[in-house]
């Protein structure tokens, strides 16, 4: 009966050959009845229209319940077990209106969760029409459940990852099960290392699957040789791979192992005598510091390697208990930001580009600011990357190149407006109908808008990057290639794209001054190179007039930085113009101030058995400034509790007031966030055996004095924030 129905909505009524049709539906109904397999359709959404009775059975779910539901909705693939070639296959595949070849699918209804999954294996045809319309699919269903478990069973056996011939999860899991439980006993200690590949997908996508395996080999044995007998890799599914090294927790070591690892993964790979280029990002956590149970640890070595994927990719990060509510931060300021342009918080503000020979303004950088209700001002530099993480960053930047060629058409003809294009946005098929619309809207010449990119436009598909960029020079819009001398910094790139300017990274400037830094020498460079290749150079980030003299003295003509202005909003440009010629005069510091990182951050020490409230002021991989204490003689030797089981023993070398100037006995190591932290932590162990006076480790509860501790030896004065 049912398919009786189904048989007469599609084939739009009843024909001439009604006693064909019959005999063909009448098999078809005895077929479905054998269970052998089941048919399904669904309408040009992607609803499922119809499905044959006995599938619901199977599935044990109501087969009203599945009907008039979006199939990508209805079925999902298996999450533990990821197909390689695509995170969402079904999905793409049904809104690509592709042809749908046994994938192996469960349903994804809550009330299905319940008692052993059951695996369909789903095919599809599009059914299109004469004129090409596209009318739903028809498919069949096949109950592989028995097949499928199988097969899993099989590849856990195994141990081993086929593809890369590496650890599969399984055993990696057993593996770190079997590692903590004996270490713990031991009081040993083990590194666990997560890597994810950045940009995997786009090579997937665009070169294609055998490439994407290709690639995923080629890391394996990169990671091999590494690695060598250091420690156990795994794949974990897709392309994200584990690392387990046993007996470090020199994060000193450990640091400088990711960035091997970053720096190697990260060199272009031979495929199909193409080039494919990633990158990879890093999150570590150590036992028994970051937790002595496998789920502890991995899940810190997630938070880590997603807090360094946020941190702007190709980067590594410890795991630290502030990372927790990271993820739920992320979520929430996403969900903020795109309220916030909905609602139009956002705004643009512009940094004037100053002619320095006789400070001229002869362009403007677009930058956004939100002032958020409760957050106050949130910095682009943190909400940027969410947003690239996300969808969100295509209407955003929209909006952006919009707002700015807007505000543009209302300066002078002699100053253009510079926007920053997301290298997510500058991929996304489509943009330069963004660009010529946002010009044609506003009326700005093309000529007066630069868009600004990094490098990271050149890691997807470079046929596609190159077209866009023929297709933006047509149109007569500007390029200029942003943070020039960060990343990888190929001149290659230069060669293939048109640029019309380069713009200098602050962190040249910011040691320009410092005799010790090639850093002028590259400034000189990057001038040299981008004249002799007929280009423009800004220098960014300058603030005190030693820097600005540097630079001019190097050749720079176009100066961009606090020393001629910072942003301003789109009223106070317009007022800067209506007072006559947009000149501005450098005012600022003499001198640079080496950057030192000043903090507010509270911290401990610890002098015989007593612990002291203090603050860190300035910090440095040798030494700190510190505040809170009186009375402390020169040399007197101290102990820093820095949270966590970081303990750094220093000496005072200075000691004015409440203020303590302490040399570090052992320097710090980068933490990979731009910070810096001990190479050891006290461990856990330790603690327990000892009631040492320290914070943190790991319980992050400030433990309290040790009984019985003697009077305390130097006064604690109470340092507030502000002063
Ligand atoms: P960027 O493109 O490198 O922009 C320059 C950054 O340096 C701006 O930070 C600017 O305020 C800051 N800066 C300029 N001169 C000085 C100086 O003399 N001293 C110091 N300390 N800083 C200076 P801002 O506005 O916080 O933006 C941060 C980043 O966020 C930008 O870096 C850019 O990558 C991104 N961004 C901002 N607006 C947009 C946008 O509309 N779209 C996209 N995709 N990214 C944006
Ligand atoms: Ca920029
Ligand atoms: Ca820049």
């Amino acid at each position: 009966m049912a398919v009786r129905n189904l048989w007469k909505g599609l084939s739009g009524g009843a024909g001439d050959n009604l006693t064909s049709d019959g005999l063909r539906l009448s098999v078809l109904e005895d077929f479905e009845q054998t269970g052998l397999a089941w048919i399904w359709a669904s309408d040009a959404d992607g609803v499922l229209s119809y499905l044959s009775p006995g599938a619901a059975e199977a599935m044990g779910l109501p087969l009203a319940n599945l009907l008039g539901r979006p199939l990508a909705t209805l079925f999902e693939t298996d999450p533990e077990h990821p197909d390689t070639h695509s995170a969402r296959p079904l999905g793409f595949q049904i809104s690509a209106h592709n042809r749908i070849v046994d994938v192996t699918v469960r349903c994804a209804l809550p009330e299905a969760r319940t008692g052993r999954p059951v695996w369909l294996s789903l095919s599809g045809q599009p059914k299109v029409d004469l004129t090409g319309r596209f009318h739903g699919y028809r498919g069949s269903a096949k109950d592989i459940s028995v097949e499928y478990q199988r097969q899993i069973e099989d590849s856990r056996l195994a141990e081993y990852d086929s593809l890369t011939g590496l650890y599969n999860r399984h055993r990696m899991h057993r593996r770190l099960e079997s590692v903590l439980a004996a270490f713990k006993a031991a009081k040993r200690n083990c590194a666990l290392m997560m890597l994810d590949l950045d940009r995997f997908k786009q090579v997937n996508d665009t070169m294609g699957h055998p490439a994407g395996d290709d690639l995923l080999r080629q890391v394996a044995e990169r990671l091999r040789n590494i690695i060598g007998d250091r420690g156990e890799i795994g794949r974990l599914g897709g392309d994200e791979f584990q690392v387990i090294i046993p007996d470090v927790d020199d994060r000193g070591k450990l640091g400088e192992l990711a960035d091997k690892i970053i720096q190697i993964v990260s060199q272009p790979y031979p495929i199909d005598g193409k080039r494919a280029i990633i990158g990879t990002s890093v999150g570590i956590a150590i036992a028994p510091y970051d937790g002595q149970e496998v789920e502890e640890l991995v899940r810190a070595s997630d938070l880590a390697l997603y807090s360094a994927k946020n941190g702007g990719r190709g980067q590594f990060r410890f795991y630290s208990s502030d990372l927790k509510d990271e993820e739920e931060e992320r979520q929430l300021l996403l969900d903020d930001l795109r309220e916030a342009l909905e609602s139009e918080q956002l705004e643009l503000h512009y940094q004037p580009v100053v002619r320095i020979h006789d400070n001229h303004v002869v362009g403007m950088e677009a930058l956004m600011r939100w002032e958020h209700e409760e957050r106050g001002w949130v910095s682009p530099g943190m909400f940027i990357p969410v947003a690239e993480d996300s969808s969100l960053i295509g209407p955003l930047g929209d909006w952006a190149l919009n707002r700015a060629c807007a505000d543009a058409a209302a300066w002078p003809d002699t100053v253009r407006v510079a926007v920053n294009v997301s290298a997510r946005q500058f991929t996304t098929a489509g943009f330069v109908d963004v660009v010529a619309d946002a010009l044609q809207a506003s009326g700005l010449d093309p000529d007066r808008l630069e868009l600004e990119l990094t490098e990271s436009v050149f890691m997807g598909d470079s046929e596609a990057t190159e077209e866009t960029f023929r297709a933006l020079k047509k149109i007569g819009v500007r390029l200029a290639l942003d943070d020039f001398g960060t990343g990888y910094s190929s001149l290659s790139y230069l060669r293939s794209a048109p640029f019309d300017k380069l713009k200098v990274d602050k962190s040249f400037v910011d040691s320009c001054t410092q005799k010790d830094q090639n850093s002028a020498k590259i400034i000189t460079a990057i001038i040299g190179l981008s004249k002799a290749l007929g280009m423009e150079t800004t220098v960014e980030g300058v603030e005190a007039f030693d820097q600005l003299e540097v630079v001019r003295s190097r050749g720079a003509e176009l100066v961009q930085g606090w020393i001629f202005a910072k942003a301003m909003p789109q009223h106070q440009v317009l007022q800067n113009i209506r007072s006559g010629e947009f000149k501005i005069e450098p005012s600022g510091p003499d001198k640079h101030r080496p950057d030192r990182r000043s903090m507010f951050r509270r911290i401990g020490i610890i002098h015989g058995d007593h612990r002291y409230d203090a603050v860190i002021r300035d910090l440095s991989k040798t030494g700190a400034f510190v505040e809170g204490l009186v009375g402390v003689p020169l040399d007197t030797a101290l102990v820093l509790d820095l949270g966590g089981g970081q303990l750094v023993v220093c000496k005072v070398l200075r000691s004015e007031g409440a203020q303590l100037g302490v040399e570090f006995e052992t320097p710090l190591v980068s933490d990979g966030a731009g910070g810096l932290c001990t190479r050891h932590r006290v461990s856990p162990y330790a603690l327990a055996a000892a009631s040492l006076p320290v914070a943190g480790a790991p319980s992050h509860a400030p433990a309290a004095l040790s009984a019985g501790a003697s009077a305390p030896q130097f006064m604690q004065v109470q340092v507030g924030s502000g002063g």
